[in-house]
């Protein structure tokens, strides 16, 4: 063995004082950091193997813990940063590909931060959500161009499929075998009970999940893992995954260690078996493929559910998103940069995309410029943190949007960027069995519901503010958002004004 170049990034700062020695941290860390030594009557910490999830932390009965980080620093250099140094190390020691999780950490500009919303003062009352009516529920579908009625008022003209939400907001692909049964379990009932949808991501739908498909979207990935007659026609909506806003141009991967009992069963692939969605769609090389593939799955369903195609925000998303618009699609999801993951190489999810704010804007200007907005409704992930973002994302014209961190950090994700590992001791990214059992899908669901009850609040309270009274009214609607801090170019392609004009 050679020397080990990288100090451990976090410190266990034990308070001996404290420190009961129950060993509740040493059963809690799948990261096997804590020991006890019977010789010396103490608790030992292996801090090279701390990702700072916080577990031990939140359990410890008598408050003993805090995970602190580790003050040895690199001699400072304004371009050979921290991070840097260390993954050279790491690289040379593995010859590998650097593979992180989650959302990119990297400080780009977080373009929601920047946009500030309007609120009614004297002219344009507002309107309080508590005393009057005010419409969250949303519709995503084509719109047709015109609707006709009979004689009595009866829609003749018939509508292209439509999915119904009770708030502008879903919870987006995560594939059961990224996450756990548990996890899916919670988004499953909280989106039922919510009058919203949860998505299956490529992992193909378990078979207790089936009873929860009117509010599910089943996924089609490039790997086709799971995909069956059965699968399509269970869900209320189908989603093709052409890309995914963490790592755009590339595939999946998850790893054969992951792919056991239920996860290979669902999936339809042999247990222990890498499974490897290609970058593209071997089928897939233009428009006109993709229509085929829209058409087909339709033709599997009757025509009878709206197909999404998701995408992830690369820097000719305007165009892209036309010709989908263009392709039979109903719905195309936009996924930005900021997005999170199960797994993706580092440099990829730190380098290539671009913001879901301003491919939001483009792609929105861009299909209203060709009069096709209303073949397609938008719906935008990548980093929606909280309920401004939802109506700041509405206000640039979005129909709805994808939460899937945030519904993560609901059931207890602490960030700590390791999902790949396996070991997530939330419960959540993990197949673990006695991992798993720590996520209660009651309480999951139950946290799940708050979380969403309260943004639909807020979204009320913030549209009540502007006098607005409904999502619909506040679709696309750019003059309640000001711009602070931005460039000219910025607010051009944003489509706003700076505060202040
Ligand atoms: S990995 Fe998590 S549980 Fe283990 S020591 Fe670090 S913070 Fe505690
Ligand atoms: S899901 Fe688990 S492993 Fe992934 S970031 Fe959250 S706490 Fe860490």
């Amino acid at each position: 063995m050679g020397i080990d170049y990288i100090v451990p990034e976090f410190e266990v700062d034990r308070n001996e004082q404290r420190c009961i020695h129950c060993r509740v941290c040493e059963c809690q860390c799948a990261n096997e950091v804590h020991s006890y030594s019977k010789e010396a009557g103490i608790m030992l910490s292996d801090e090279t193997r701390c990702v700072n999830c916080q577990r031990c932390v939140s359990l410890c009965p008598t408050r003993a813990l805090k995970i602190v980080k580790n003050p040895c620093s690199f001699r400072e250099n304004a371009n050979w940063q921290p991070d840097l140094i260390k993954e050279v190390y790491r690289q040379a020691s593995t010859g590998g590909v650097l593979l992180s999780s989650m959302g990119t950490p990297k400080p780009y500009p977080v373009y929601w931060d920047r946009i500030l919303i309007n609120a009614s003062q004297v002219t344009n009352p507002s309107i309080d959500p508590l005393r009057e009516p005010m419409e969250t529920k949303v519709f995503l579908g084509k719109r047709p161009e015109k609707i006709s009625r009979d004689p009595e008022g009866n829609l003749i003209t018939k509508l292209p499929p439509q999915i119904t939400l009770s708030m502008p907001v879903m919870f987006s692909a995560m594939s059961y075998g990224s996450i756990s049964y548990n996890a899916h379990a919670s988004l499953a009932r909280a989106a039922t009970k919510l009058g919203i949808l949860y998505n299956t991501g490529e992992g193909g739908l378990h078979e207790d999940f089936y009873r929860y498909g009117p509010n599910t979207i089943v996924q089609v990935a490039s790997g086709r893992f799971g995909v069956h007659e059965g699968y399509l026609e269970a869900g209320a909506a189908i989603e093709i995954k052409m890309g995914q806003g963490a790592k755009p141009g590339i595939g999946g991967h998850l790893p054969g260690a992951k792919i056991v009992g239920d996860v290979s069963r669902t999936r339809m692939i042999p247990e222990g078996t890498d499974a490897i969605s290609p970058a593209p769609h071997h089928d897939i090389y233009s428009i006109e493929d993709l229509r085929q593939l829209v058409y087909s799955l339709k033709e599997a369903t009757n025509y009878e559910k709206p197909v999404i195609v998701k995408v992830a925000a690369v820097h000719n998303i305007a165009a892209i998103a036309s010709g989908i618009a263009r392709s039979g699609a109903d719905i195309i999801a936009i996924d930005g940069f900021r997005g999170g993951t199960g797994a993706a190489p580092t440099r990829i999810r730190d380098n290539v995309g671009i913001p879901i704010e301003l491919a939001l804007a483009s792609v929105d200007r861009r299909l209203r410029d060709e009069g096709i907005r209303g073949n397609v409704s938008l719906v935008v992930g990548g980093s929606i943190r909280c309920a401004s973002d939802v109506v700041k994302a509405i206000a640039l014209g979005a129909d709805a949007c994808y939460i899937a961190t945030a519904a993560l950090l609901a059931l207890g994700c602490h960030l700590c960027r390791t999902c790949h590992s396996g070991k997530c001791n939330w419960g959540i990214a993990t197949q673990r069995p006695d991992l798993v059992k720590r996520l209660n899908p009651d309480i999951g669901s139950e946290r799940l519901v708050n979380l969403m009850n309260a943004w639909r609040h807020e979204i009320m309270e913030l549209m009540g503010g502007m006098g607005i009274n409904s999502i619909e009214a506040l679709k696309g609607n750019r003059l309640m958002l000001r711009g602070v801090g931005l460039s000219g170019k910025e607010l051009e392609i944003l489509g706003i004004s700076h505060a202040g004009e």
